[in-house]
């Protein structure tokens, strides 16, 4: 079978099971839902998913069911999850996504045996890397652990504070980045530790977004005890361990999501529609710019994967993708809210549920947070300039 009559096989496949199984009203269910029931929802979504065997095709075959998918066939599945509208897994994004690449990357055999099939039975993971002041400057984070023998255990004492960790009311475990030196430069002190958010001294403190959702936490460690065998890679050898965390974060994930923009299209047009605006020249020609722009979304996304396919990976390639998808989420959902007027702006927000609802000024709200999550637009730019466009590195030291 030729490659391209496999990947429609396997279009047909994906669409079908989609058909029979993708949840079809999540859109109004999740409007009646609070955050825990809304958590329950992509729970049973998520296991939805691992029974169909598409709930992880980006991880190498052997480990589930249904993974060992290559990156075409990742693309057609991503694809027809978009057609299909289905519900962002914000719940298990970090399991899947940047637990699975730490421990696949950094993880011990014992570590990837133990948590990856946990993985796909529903354990969640949140991410604890960002402090009140070590955000872009991650480097600079303060949450410091101690080695110690108690009570004949040899554990990590851990004291500090994490903020903006997603999902981290509903997480089982968390991927803790923490400093154990301040010899040297500052990435030479963190070590990557897996923390137990049932341990005692751990506060999470979920904090309410201006759209009313409460997406990400606080997180307040008080003498957390966490064994030395939840540590991956060497003491002090974090820094290079949460690169590989951080490398799933950006460029492949957001496909989906810009598919998932583009689809949403239609509902600007049903607000044009609605709002009897079809001879509107200046409204058509907004709608008009946003299309192209989406199209350009898309295919930025497309060319990134192509060259994944090929074997071409260049720094600032995944930022350029991201930048984008945020810049144009921006574009879409501002269209959207002036379009919608003031009608609009009393609907109820659905809860996280996704970045392209149709509840306007939710959507504009939230995608404000696409320009920050996972670097910000200004870094990812930093980025651009000085290892793609090779631009002088900007001065240490300076002063906001
Ligand atoms: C929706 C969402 C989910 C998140 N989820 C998680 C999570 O699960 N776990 C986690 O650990 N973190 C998470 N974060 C945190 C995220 O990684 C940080 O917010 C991000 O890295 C920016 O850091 P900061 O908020 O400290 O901003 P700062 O670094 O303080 O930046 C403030 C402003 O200054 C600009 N700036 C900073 N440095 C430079 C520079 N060198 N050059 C030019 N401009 C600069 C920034 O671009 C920004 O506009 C999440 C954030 C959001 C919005």
């Amino acid at each position: 079978m030729s490659e391209d009559t496999h990947l429609e096989a396997l279009r047909g496949e994906v669409r079908a099971w989609l058909d029979a199984n993708a949840p079809k009203t999540w859109r109004e269910d999740y409007k009646a839902m609070n955050h825990a029931e809304f958590a329950d929802a992509q729970r049973t979504w998520f296991r939805t998913l691992v029974e169909g065997g598409y709930a992880a095709p980006h991880w190498p075959a052997g480990l589930a069911l249904g993974s060992g998918r290559s990156l075409a066939e990742q693309k057609v599945i991503y694809e027809e999850m978009a057609r299909a509208d289905t519900p962002r897994l914000l719940l298990s994004f970090v399991s899947t996504y940047h637990a699975a690449s730490t421990f696949l990357e950094c993880g011990t055999e014992e570590q990837k045996a133990r948590y990856l099939p946990a993985i796909l039975q529903g354990e969640t993971w949140c991410q604890g890397f960002s402090e009140p002041n070590a955000g872009s400057d991650l480097a600079s984070l303060k949450c410091k652990a101690e080695r110690q023998t108690r009570d004949g255990r040899e554990v990590y004492v851990v004291n500090g504070q994490k903020v903006w960790s997603t999902m981290a009311q509903y997480a089982d475990k968390c991927l803790l980045l923490v400093r154990t030196s301040s010899e040297g430069v500052k990435q030479a002190g963190i070590t990557f530790l897996l923390m137990d958010m049932k341990a005692k001294g751990v506060t999470v403190r979920p904090i309410e977004q201006i759209q009313g959702d409460e997406e990400f936490c606080e997180m307040f460690l008080d003498e957390v005890e966490i064994p030395v065998t939840d540590r991956v890679g060497a003491e002090n050898a974090g820094w290079a361990v949460s690169q590989a965390t951080l490398s799933s974060e950006r460029g492949l994930t957001l496909m989906e999501l810009t598919y998932k923009m583009r689809g949403a299209l239609a509902r600007i047009a049903e607000l044009i529609r609605k709002n009897g605006l079809e001879e509107d020249r200046g409204v058509l020609r907004d709608y008009g710019q946003l299309v192209t722009r989406c199209d350009e979304a898309c295919a930025i996304a497309d060319q990134f994967l192509q060259n994944r396919i090929d074997g071409i990976e260049r720094v600032g390639d995944a930022s350029v993708v991201k930048n984008t998808y945020s810049r144009v989420l921006r574009e879409y959902s501002l269209l959207g809210t002036r379009l919608g007027g003031i009608d609009e702006q009393y609907r109820a927000p659905i809860v996280y549920g996704d970045l392209t609802t149709g509840n306007w000024m939710a959507d504009f709200m939230n995608s404000y947070a696409w320009t920050i999550a996972g670097g910000s637009e200004e870094v990812q730019r930093n980025i651009l300039s000085e290892r793609m466009l090779e631009m002088p590195r900007e001065p240490k030291n300076w002063v906001l």
